[in-house]
């Protein structure tokens, strides 16, 4: 099946760089978000992002408004009626993302292939709520998705195989590298990822060392190209925090959310979303 139009539901860190990505080779998007002003923010940091590779010349004059055309907003679901793929990108909340896949499910053609950006939650599961679970699949970017490379394809239990091809096909398309991977908790970059970043942060807590020290060691040892603090901020601690109250959840005690995450994200410090995490971006 040939995909060619796209609808992205969420337009916060993730869907904004997928939808980016899903332009670039060629497809048309719809960039959805119940909040106008996310869609709007999200298509104006592609313009900025555009702008920037025109000057460094490393896309040609006129694409950037050529890629920009092919991206419109919405804040309906109900405008999904001629996509051939739903990506979701909303908050990491299943019942969230439930609400959201038993609308579109309502909506979208019996055709369209359902796809969630989901970071830990079950794709069977979420496939669940819907009445084409062999039309669902886990489309997995990495931040920031125009750029990363990977991107994790997860089959639920009843996906068929045609789906994954496709959205195998898709990924290669979009320039990226996708790799196949069970539906576990976490996947695997975050059932690897997660732990560490947890772990960086109750060594924070119980003051070993500075916030900048322990990302400096973290960079010069192991020669991470980014710290894990600054990782989190980078992904959003709200984001971190709910993949591993899902890891905590199925997968047990070691991945327990240390309490200084929870407080951060209780306190509204969410990392560069808001200006404010472990740095401070303001
Ligand atoms: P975010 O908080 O930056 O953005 C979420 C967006 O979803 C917001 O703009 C919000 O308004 C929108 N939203 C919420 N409910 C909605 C609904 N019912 N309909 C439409 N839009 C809705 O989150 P994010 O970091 O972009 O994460 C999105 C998804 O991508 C999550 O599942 C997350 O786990 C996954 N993900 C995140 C990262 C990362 O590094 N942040 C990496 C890979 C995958």
């Amino acid at each position: 099946m040939s995909i060619e139009k796209i609808m992205v539901v969420g337009a916060g860190t993730m869907g904004g760089g997928i939808a980016q990505t899903a332009a670039a080779c060629g497809c048309t998007v719809i960039l959805a978000d119940i909040a106008e002003l996310r869609a709007s923010a999200a298509v104006e940091l592609i313009r900025k992002r555009l702008e920037r590779r025109t000057a460094a010349g490393k896309i040609p004059p006129g694409e950037k408004e050529l890629l920009l055309s092919r991206i419109s907003t919405t804040t309906s679901l109900e405008d999904c009626g001629a996509v051939e793929l739903v990506i979701e990108a909303a908050s990491e909340l299943e019942t969230v993302k439930q609400a959201i896949f038993r609308q579109l499910d309502a909506l979208a053609p019996a055709a369209t292939i359902l796809a969630s950006n989901t970071s830990a939650i079950s794709i069977t599961r979420l496939a669940a709520v819907t009445a084409r679970p062999d039309r669902f699949i886990g489309m997995h970017f990495m931040n920031p998705a125009h750029i990363m490379e990977l991107v994790e394809v997860i089959p639920g239990l009843r996906t068929a195989p045609e789906v994954i091809a496709t959205i195998r096909a898709l990924s290669e398309r979009m320039g990226k590298k996708p790799v196949v991977v069970a539906d576990a908790p976490g996947f695997v970059a975050n059932r690897l990822l997660m732990p560490a970043i947890n772990e960086a942060i109750q060594t924070l807590q119980e003051g070993i060392a500075a916030r900048a020290d322990l990302d400096l060691v973290m960079k010069l040892g192991p020669g991470q190209p980014m710290g894990p603090l600054e990782l989190a901020d980078f992904i959003g601690l709200d984001v971190c925090l709910e993949i591993l109250e899902t890891l905590h959840r199925e997968l047990g005690e070691k991945f327990r959310p240390c309490p200084l995450l929870r407080k951060m994200v209780e306190g509204g410090k969410l990392g560069r979303k808001n200006g404010e995490g472990f740095y401070d971006y303001r």
